[in-house]
C-alpha cells in the first residue's frame, strides 16, 4: 500500500514548480499505466511471462524469432493506439502552454501520449513503437513502409526484415536526444521524475546529474525506485492524481 503523499510536500513542491524558470520531467512506463499501457514488468506477466526480455527486446531476440518478437510488438501497439493520455500527460501539456520556455519533456516511453496530449517536442529516449525501421539499412534504399506484408514485414526487393523503432537492450540511446536531455538536467532548477523504476540506463543518471548539478529533485511514484536516493522528495501517489495536484 504506498504512503499517502505528505500535503505540505506537495504545497513546496508546487510553488516550486510554479516559480522555477527552468523545469525538466523524465517520464517512465507509470507515466501512461493510468491510460492503461502496462509497465515493462505488468507487460511481462501477461500472455508473454514465459518468454525472457532479453528475447523480446534485443537485435539477438528478433533475430532468433522474428515472428514471436513482431506478434509481441503488434499486441503493445495495438494496446497504444487505443489509449489516451491521462491527466497526468494533460497536466504536463497545460504547463507547456501556459509557460513557455521553461518545460523540458524527455520520456524513456515509446508511446505517443505526451505527443498527443499536446507536448510535441518530447524528448525520446528509447524511439518509437509506432514507427517501422529496417533491422540492417536496406541496400535498395526502400522505404520500409512499403514493405511487403508479413510477420515482419519485409523488403521486396532485398529480403530485409522491418523491426520496431525502439531501442532494445544493448543498443544505444539516439545521441542526439541523449545529449538534450543531459543538458536539460544538467541545467534544470527542478527536474521531476514520474513512474520509472531507475532500472534502465543512462536515462537513470539523470536524477544524479541533475542534482549534482544544484537541481532540485522529486519522484513521483506509488512505489519506492532504485533511484530515490538521488531525490530531495519521494511523492508516494500516482502520475495522474499527482501532477495536476503539482502543476495546474
Ligand atoms: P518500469 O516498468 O521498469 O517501471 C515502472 C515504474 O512506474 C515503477 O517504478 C512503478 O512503481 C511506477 N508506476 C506504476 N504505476 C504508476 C503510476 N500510475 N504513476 C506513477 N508511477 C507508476 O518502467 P521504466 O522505468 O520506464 O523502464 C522500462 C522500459 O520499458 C523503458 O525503457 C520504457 O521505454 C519501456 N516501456 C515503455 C512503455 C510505454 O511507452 N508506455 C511501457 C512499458 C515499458
Amino acid at each position: 500500500m504506498p504512503e499517502a503523499p505528505d500535503h505540505s510536500a506537495l504545497a513546496e513542491w508546487r510553488q516550486r514548480l510554479a516559480q522555477a524558470r527552468s523545469v525538466c520531467v523524465l517520464t517512465g512506463a507509470g507515466m501512461s499505466a493510468e491510460s492503461g499501457i502496462p509497465t515493462f514488468r505488468d507487460a511481462l506477466t501477461g500472455l508473454w511471462s514465459r518468454f525472457d526480455p532479453a528475447r523480446l527486446a534485443s537485435v539477438e531476440g528478433f533475430r532468433a524469432d522474428p515472428g514471436l518478437v513482431w506478434d509481441w510488438y503488434a499486441e503493445r501497439r495495438a494496446g497504444v493506439r487505443a489509449a489516451q493520455p491521462n491527466a497526468g500527460h494533460r497536466a504536463l501539456a497545460a504547463f507547456a502552454r501556459r509557460r513557455p520556455g521553461v518545460l523540458t519533456l524527455v520520456t524513456q516511453n515509446v508511446d505517443d501520449l505526451h505527443q498527443r496530449a499536446g507536448n510535441r517536442d518530447t524528448i525520446r529516449l528509447h524511439g518509437d513503437i509506432l514507427q517501422d525501421r529496417w533491422l540492417e539499412p536496406c541496400g535498395m534504399a526502400c522505404d520500409p513502409a512499403r514493405a511487403e506484408p508479413g510477420r515482419p514485414p519485409r523488403c521486396v526487393a532485398c529480403g530485409g526484415l522491418v523491426r520496431p523503432g525502439v531501442v532494445w537492450f544493448g543498443e544505444s540511446l539516439p545521441p542526439a536526444a541523449l545529449q538534450h536531455a543531459e543538458h536539460a538536467a544538467r541545467h534544470c532548477e527542478v527536474l521531476l521524475v514520474v513512474g520509472t523504476s531507475g532500472a534502465v540506463w543512462p536515462a537513470a543518471g539523470l536524477a544524479a546529474a541533475a542534482r549534482r548539478a544544484g537541481a532540485h529533485v522529486a519522484i513521483v511514484n506509488p512505489s519506492a525506485s532504485e533511484i530515490d536516493a538521488e531525490a530531495h522528495v519521494c511523492l508516494r501517489g500516482t502520475a495522474a492524481i499527482l501532477l495536476p495536484a503539482l502543476l495546474d
